[in-house]
């Protein structure tokens, strides 16, 4: 049995074509069905759904195969454990700095003050503002990470931007770009060795996909 790990929403939705590639088509909807384990026309393959954050962690310890999650969230999950063959290209974003309308953000790093940074993504900030030589304040949160500079909580916030229309619609504006996101693909190293021929498979139809697209 080969097992995948997916998120629902944007990832699940664009990794379909990639599957249909590969042979394998879900039986489930996600967004109908409340199973967790959705079967596939290929006997031996099915579809777990975890949360985001927790996709590379089921392919780390073996809860899973191989699972598709974004480099935000394997860059801050380390990706320990995990063979990471493909850029999938899809649920393409960027991460960065973004602070209230009318902040002087260049003013703040200039002077070399201390900025508070709330963020769900510590360790691509911590290391961002290390590397900028910005002494920051990071604050953890989980979401509406928009909402932190309009209440005072944080300057400044580092979060993932696809159009800007959130940030536009919160008063908010982009100010430093951290790096391009996209999806990759993730396998556990030991089912790389013990299921070599269909992980492989899979593996080789992704790839096949993304050269013709
Ligand atoms: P936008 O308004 O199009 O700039 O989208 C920004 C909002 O969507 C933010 O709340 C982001 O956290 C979220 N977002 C944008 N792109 C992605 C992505 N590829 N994966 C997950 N969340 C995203």
């Amino acid at each position: 049995m080969i097992t995948l790990a997916l998120s629902k929403g944007r990832i699940f939705e664009e990794t379909l074509p990639l599957l249909k590639a590969a042979g394998i088509q879900v039986l489930d909807d996600p967004e109908k069905t409340r199973k967790l384990i959705l079967a596939t026309n290929q006997p031996d393959v099915r579809v777990v759904l975890v949360r985001a954050t927790d996709v590379p962690t089921y392919v780390q310890y073996g809860g899973a195969d191989l699972g598709i999650t974004g480099l935000d969230t394997l860059l801050e999950h380390g990706g320990d454990g995990l063979y990471q063959p493909l850029d999938l290209q899809i649920a393409k974003c960027r991460i960065s700095v973004a602070v209230r309308e009318g902040f002087d953000y260049a003013a703040a790093v200039r002077q070399g003050s201390r900025l508070s940074v709330a963020t769900k993504y510590v360790g691509i900030a911590r290391e961002f503002f290390a590397t900028k030589g910005v002494h920051v304040d990071l604050i953890k949160l989980y979401g509406s990470m928009e909402l932190a500079p309009l209440t005072g909580l944080a300057d400044a916030i580092v979060d993932l931007v696809s159009t800007g229309n959130t940030l536009k619609a919160n008063h908010l504006v982009e100010v430093e770009h951290i790096m391009d996101i996209s999806s990759r693909l993730v396998v556990n190293q030991a089912s790389l060795k013990l299921k070599q021929v269909p992980l492989r498979r899979i593996i080789d139809a992704f790839a096949g996909a993304l050269e013709q697209a």
